[in-house]
């Protein structure tokens, strides 16, 4: 394999491995950022208890007790997720809920209330509320349900491209290019790039490959992968450097950037 970084030492290798670096870092942060959640409640025990319980589960937490703070707070500060009471001073919770959608933002919404009238569910999914919780509630439900707006949230707002050296994979349009010039991939081809490219620079067993991709067992028909992989190594890698893809014998299939490694 041609390896640049181990003989090159002019300027634009140093500016690569420089962005190459950089990349990585930021994949890092990214992935170690913990997530925000902003708690607007009025009654002391239950904001404190939730901040709590949700700060053990490793979020970071801000708490206000009064509609105008809690608006305030999330058209200034960025969260992945509100906690609102409906019943608030100042202003009530689906006030704060309409200021915020006005205000263009998506955060997403989850509802506690001590009334459990199938009108107010209405009224706040109305508004654009994403979930409703009656009080008294148990915190492992609570929790449940926040994790499942974070992950909806975190689905709806992920990255639209995945790249490697001059790879780019389009996930709205569904298509693939190599410097510029667009390939053409079946349905699994694609799922099978999707999952090198996001798990890039790890070395992929078959197995999981199988499961993945294939949704079956490792057992069932291995052939089936190494097919595939000749294929989208033909389409991707074959009139391109460098190469992407890389067997790790005995082990599976990796993609990364040579320049990067
Ligand atoms: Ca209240």
């Amino acid at each position: 394999m041609d390896r640049v970084c181990a003989t090159g030492t002019n300027r634009k290798l140093t500016a690569r491995l420089h962005s190459c670096y950089l990349h990585r870092i930021g994949a890092r942060q990214s992935k170690i950022t913990p997530m925000k959640i902003l708690i607007v409640e009025d009654e002391p025990k239950t904001g404190d208890y939730l901040k709590q319980g949700l700060v053990e589960a490793g979020f970071v937490v801000d708490l206000v007790r009064d509609g105008h703070d809690g608006l305030h707070q999330a058209l200034t500060e960025s969260y992945e997720l509100a906690i609102l009471d409906v019943m608030l001073p100042g202003l009530d919770g689906w006030s704060v809920l309409a200021g915020i959608r006005k205000a263009g933002k998506e955060t997403p919404v989850l509802f506690l209330s001590a009334r459990d009238q199938v009108d107010d569910r209405v009224k706040g999914l109305e508004l654009g509320a994403d979930d409703y919780l009656v009080k008294p509630f148990a915190f492992s439900e609570l929790l449940a349900r926040v994790r499942t707006l974070l992950r909806r949230g975190a689905k709806s707002s992920a990255a639209e491209f995945l790249r490697a050296a001059d790879l780019e994979l389009d996930l709205l349009r569904r298509r693939v290019s190599r410097a510029g010039k667009r390939i053409d991939l079946t349905a699994k081809e694609f799922a099978l790039l999707e999952l090198l490219l996001r798990r890039q620079g790890e070395v992929l067993p078959r197995s999981l490959i199988a499961s993945q991709v294939w949704d079956m067992n490792f057992d069932s028909d291995t052939n089936v992968i190494e097919v595939a992989m000749r294929r989208l190594r033909a389409k991707l890698d074959d009139n391109f450097e460098p190469k992407l893809i890389r067997t790790v014998r005995g082990m599976g299939y990796v993609l990364e950037n040579p320049d990067c490694a």
